[in-house]
């Protein structure tokens, strides 16, 4: 047997099967150069895509699919549009790459046919997207589709979170990526869909050839590889544990979150698309606490349309008597979107990520407040914006959420996202604005700490129960109630079972987690008393180090 590998383990389950190494993700750009050479190869592109599509069109006509033809003959002539190409040539004589200025225009051409207004022109905003693929294609620039065919492990370098929802379920034993960390989007997605993953392997994920054996505890983060019998027994005995401890936990489906002392703790799942709700009715949630829309947009290939909005949110809205708290698209950062134009930015966690990108888009953002309006008839609707700092912020999006309210109807609370230090520490300023708060740790502890949500290298710097991170959710929820608002916790924290009584003891009313993990978090809260949570909560606020507040927490609550 190989040596084992250690990684993070972001999502449980324990799995055993043959690798599927994915490697060529890491090479998706080309090299670009100067304007006037970008502009050669723009033509070059152009060309290249026109006469492709154009080749598969009369392919479909001698086959007799004459309306499937007129379809590419159309997309041929938008390849060869002049305005399109006066808007790459723009962005390319401005420094932009011919790959990020096909984006652009793209984006531009996209955004401007859906703001028409008028069905059949929305429709061919699909068309720019194909044309653009083409044209990306031509260049040499587009990110591989990876595509497993039996089932397997998967293993690369690194995934985003579209790639990640692109596999086959059925086929998809499990994930490991040499990069990341716990709290990175394709490890919140893996533990949303159930897939079994460790990230953050480092160089040694790079030794794991595809066809090797691999065997994968997505709770402690071991990798093994190349089992001898010996070793196969054992790891299938932890497979079974694993079923078994998961059966076990079911016992806590139907049961209340309440601490023996009475304090009612409600139990939320976080989604990233209607095929979720399954498994968060299944594990008991309450309501949803966070469905992140953005994984709704990355599970395809365009925009969804106003309609389809409407007919996702519905869906999850009707399944739940609790509320659902919908968050508007958080784009940016290590989650981009195949078709939407990226900014090209140093720091893009902190460039236009979340309320800041839907603002500065507001005939895109329009569209998904309108569909939320629209589906919240459904159900008890909540919607929440990501990524808010300023007062100003809350009060623009709220305005355009009302202006659209008045022309077609519906209710919803309205609440931010509190994982900006400076949202936390403006709570009091905040509170009167809006009717909840859900703390967003992920980003809380990064933006707090200064470290790096998805970097490997210092994950042992990543500490959500940094006292630091710890005063600020207490300013939070301490502000929420003062101006009678509820406050909840949607990031990874309220899923950790050390981390709960201290949420509580803070004063935190809803967790919501990965379906998978409520039982177990419902089994803790049932264990605790209230006024145990208060005093150790007390206590870490005063403390000096992440390590302190664990060590406290372990010894309190074992
Ligand atoms: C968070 O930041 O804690 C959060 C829930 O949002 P996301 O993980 O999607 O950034
Ligand atoms: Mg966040």
């Amino acid at each position: 047997m190989a040596s084992p590998l250690q990684g993070i383990g972001v999502s449980p389950g324990v799995v055993i099967g043959p690798a599927h190494v994915i490697r060529e993700l890491e090479h998706v750009s080309r090299q670009s150069g100067t304007p006037e050479q970008e502009l050669a190869a723009f033509d070059i592109a152009t060309e290249q895509a026109a006469a492709e599509l154009e080749s598969l069109a009369s392919r479909l006509r001698a086959e007799n699919h004459e309306a499937e033809a007129g379809i590419l003959d159309a997309q041929a002539l938008m390849a060869r549009d002049p305005s399109l190409a006066d808007l790459v040539r723009d962005q390319i004589r401005k420094g932009a790459s011919a790959e990020r200025a096909i984006d652009a225009a793209a984006s531009h051409y996209r955004d401007t046919l859906l703001s028409l207004g008028d069905d059949y022109l929305a429709a061919r905003a699909e068309d720019v997207t194909d044309v653009a693929q083409h044209m990306q294609r031509a260049l040499g620039t587009e990110t591989p589709q990876p595509e497993i065919r039996r089932l397997s492990v998967v293993v690369a370098h690194n995934l985003t979170p579209s790639q990640t929802a692109s596999f086959d379920r059925e086929l998809l034993l499990g994930l490991a990526t040499q990069t990341g960390g716990p709290t990175s989007h394709t490890a919140i997605l893996a533990r949303t869909l159930g897939i079994p993953a460790v990230v953050g392997l480092g160089p040694a994920a790079g030794e794991i050839r595809s066809g090797q054996e691999v065997a994968l505890d997505g709770d402690t983060g071991e990798i093994a590889l190349d089992l001898d019998s010996d070793e196969r027994s054992r790891w299938l005995e932890r497979a079974r544990a694993y079923e078994r401890e998961k059966r076990r936990l079911t016992a806590f489906r139907d049961l209340p979150a309440e601490t023996t002392d009475g304090r009612r703790i409600t139990m939320a799942a976080n989604i990233g698309s209607p095929a979720e709700v399954d498994a968060a009715l299944e594990n008991g949630a309450e309501g949803v606490g966070l469905f992140r829309t953005e994984f709704l947009f990355a599970e395809r290939d365009h925009m969804p349309s106003e309609d389809e909005q409407v007919e996702a949110y519905r869906s999850v809205l009707e399944a739940f008597r609790h509320t659902v708290v919908i968050r508007t698209l958080d784009v940016g950062a290590d989650k981009p979107l195949p078709y939407i134009e990226s900014p090209d930015e140093e720091n893009p966690f902190l460039g236009e990520r979340g309320i800041r990108y839907s603002l500065r888009h507001p005939d895109l953002f329009r569209v998904q407040l309108r569909a939320l309006q629209r589906a919240s008839t459904a159900g008890k609707l909540a919607v929440m914006f990501p990524m808010v700092s300023e007062v100003e912020q809350i009060k623009t999006a709220r305005q355009m959420l009302e202006d659209i309210r008045e022309e077609v109807g519906g209710s919803a609370q309205i609440g931010i996202m509190v994982e900006v230090p400076a949202a936390a520490l403006a709570a009091s300023r905040l509170a009167p604005l809006v009717d909840f708060f859900s703390v967003g740790s992920n980003d809380l502890t990064q933006y707090t700490l200064a470290v790096d949500r998805v970097n490997e290298r210092i994950a042992s710097l990543y500490r959500p129960l940094h006292p630091s991170v710890l005063r600020l959710i207490s300013v939070a929820s301490e502000a929420a109630h003062a101006h009678g608002k509820w406050i909840g916790i949607c990031g990874e924290m309220a899923g950790d079972p050390l981390a709960i009584p201290l949420l509580i003891g803070l004063g935190i009313d809803e967790l919501s987690m990965a379906p998978s993990r409520l039982p177990v978090a419902k089994e803790r809260v049932r264990g605790l008393t209230f006024d145990a949570c208060r005093e150790a909560a007390q206590l870490s606020l005063d403390y000096a180090t992440a390590a302190d507040v664990e060590e406290l927490l372990r010894t309190t609550f074992p």
